[in-house]
């Protein structure tokens, strides 16, 4: 059994190329070494709509993408179905407590952003 031991944002490099500056959000998944890492359904079923709900953009349509991150394959992850600004709107105007905490997110303004969720086994 996983369970969700971080989340954070992080906020896109102004380096970046613009297409892929305002490219849409992405969640990456970090998992614990294991001889079978969960399988993208489940990623998909089960962690996917709490993390969407943690940053405001509950509901939101997510397509998983062996290239989210990379062309070259190494960085998969979902891509959340929003546009930028409209995402970063939601972030930032999303309900003050997530969960019955305080988000740390509320009110910041912040460049476009990806979302990291670190997986860790549950005892
Ligand atoms: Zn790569």
């Amino acid at each position: 059994m996983m369970k969700i031991k971080s989340l954070r944002i992080e906020e896109r490099s102004s380096a970046l190329p613009r297409k892929d500056f305002f490219a849409k959000p992405r969640i990456y998944f970090t998992v614990p070494d294991s001889t079978a890492p969960p399988k993208v359904n489940l990623l998909k079923d089960v962690f996917v709509p709490g993390v969407l709900e943690q940053v405001g953009m509950k509901g939101t349509k997510t397509v998983w993408s062996r290239k989210a991150g990379c062309k070259c394959g190494c960085t998969p992850g979902f891509i959340v179905q929003m546009e930028h600004n409209k995402a970063r709107v939601a972030l930032t105007h999303h309900d003050r407590r997530v969960h019955g905490q305080e988000s740390e997110y509320y009110g910041r303004l912040i460049t476009p952003f990806d979302v990291l969720v670190e997986l860790e086994w549950a005892r």
